[in-house]
């Protein structure tokens, strides 16, 4: 067993940074929004982290920044087109609460991302770890920051076996994550120690023989590396069956927008329901009322199309998607939120959620090859 280091003292810290800085050099990942300090890429890179990985974000990033260059662009872009270019991501309270917060930078701040931490933080979506990431990275201000990679890293520094999660070691985490940020160059810093989180201080599997501090950790030195962060609670998954129509009308489809208590606020889907009767006939008259709450049309359920597999946070979901006629175009009773008949070409132009997404693909598929048929007949 390795010998356990010093106290974390200003030796300590000194030592910690330039070990963290050479290996940094040596080890970086190129990712884009480390090839610039412009506030709002760190900010939209930041957002977008959050809750995603690495490789997702890239491609997303880069589309993102192409669709919206700057602050005024964001806030002056209507709240559909957003969420058509966050469209995937999930998490889509990011992507409305970053529009609600450009929209104040414009209106507040003349379209300038504010340098002052509590200016910051009463901005839409920017907590703590947000500000002190956009302010050291981009301004270089002496603001640490603590995320998942870097609260593991802390924890296992200094072999901390309590909750991560409770105010006396996030207390201790924040003013230790204070003291150990060096004069200069603090955004090179944070990213450093959130990339030693990331490759090497890994969740499950630490490559502590790899790692550049492996003699000044605590954890390491009493192996329990494995054991730290303290595990929360295992989340159980539940299962639910739900089942969407693809309404057909005079050759368009009808779409609904979720509403602001639904999983997707916002985007636009298939009507769905959740049903019980899985595999039976009787799914058909759930299927039939859910519909006629939810849009005020009565419609009879066609052929099954498909049968999309997701989870969404708890929920392990099976989606049960039929195809549907139209019975009676005429109701008295009003859609619960704004619905859209739209050719099926057109669905490429709203957000929609991934399942409804993954079933507009295949209608498109299924067209494209009916299509082609009917040219090869004539
Ligand atoms: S020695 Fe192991 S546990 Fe400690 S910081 Fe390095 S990778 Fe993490």
């Amino acid at each position: 067993m390795p010998s356990e280091p010093p106290l974390t003292d200003a030796a300590w810290r000194r030592t910690f940074r330039r070990r963290l800085r050479n290996w940094y050099d040596r080890a970086a990942r190129d990712l884009p929004w480390r090839r610039t300090n412009n506030a709002y890429h760190i900010w939209v890179s930041e957002i977008m982290l959050q809750q995603t990985q690495v490789a997702t974000v890239v491609p997303y990033f880069e589309r993102f920044l192409k669709a919206f260059p700057s602050v005024a662009q964001l806030a002056n872009a209507g709240e559909q087109t957003v969420l058509r270019h966050w469209e995937g991501l999930g998490y889509y309270r990011r992507a409305r609460q970053m529009h609600a917060a450009a929209k104040r930078i414009v209106a507040e701040h003349r379209g300038k991302i504010p340098r002052e931490a509590d200016l910051l933080r009463d901005l839409p979506g920017i907590g703590p770890y947000t500000a002190g990431a956009i302010l050291s990275i981009a301004f270089d201000a002496r603001e640490p920051i603590l995320e998942a990679n870097t609260i593991r890293l802390v924890a296992r520094l200094l072999a901390i076996t309590e909750d991560v999660g409770s105010t006396k070691v996030q207390n201790l985490m924040w003013s230790f994550s204070d003291e150990l940020l060096p004069r200069k160059e603090v955004g090179l810093f944070n990213q450093a120690l959130m990339e030693l989180g990331s490759l090497i201080c890994t969740p499950k599997s630490p490559s502590c023989d790899a790692c550049p501090v492996a003699d000044l950790c605590l954890a390491n030195a009493k192996q329990l590396q494995h054991t730290i962060p303290a595990l929360k609670q295992k989340i159980s998954f539940e299962k639910v069956n739900e089942a969407a129509v693809v309404i057909r009308h005079r050759g368009q489809i009808l779409i609904r927008q979720c509403g602001s208590k639904e999983r997707w606020e916002g985007l636009w889907d298939f009507p769905r329901v959740p049903v019980t009767s899985v595999g039976k006939r009787p799914i058909d008259n759930e299927l039939v009322r859910g519909v006629f709450e939810l849009t005020g049309l009565t419609v009879r359920v066609g052929p099954r199309l498909m049968t999309i597999k997701h989870g969404v946070t708890r929920f392990r979901i099976t989606l049960h998607c039929f195809a549907a006629e139209l019975v009676s175009p005429r109701s008295d009773k009003v859609a619960q939120t704004e619905t859209r008949w739209v050719k099926p070409g057109e669905l490429v132009q709203f957000p929609l959620s991934s399942s409804a997404r993954k079933l507009a693909e295949r209608l498109k598929s299924k067209e494209t090859i009916l299509s082609s048929r009917r040219k090869q007949a004539v």
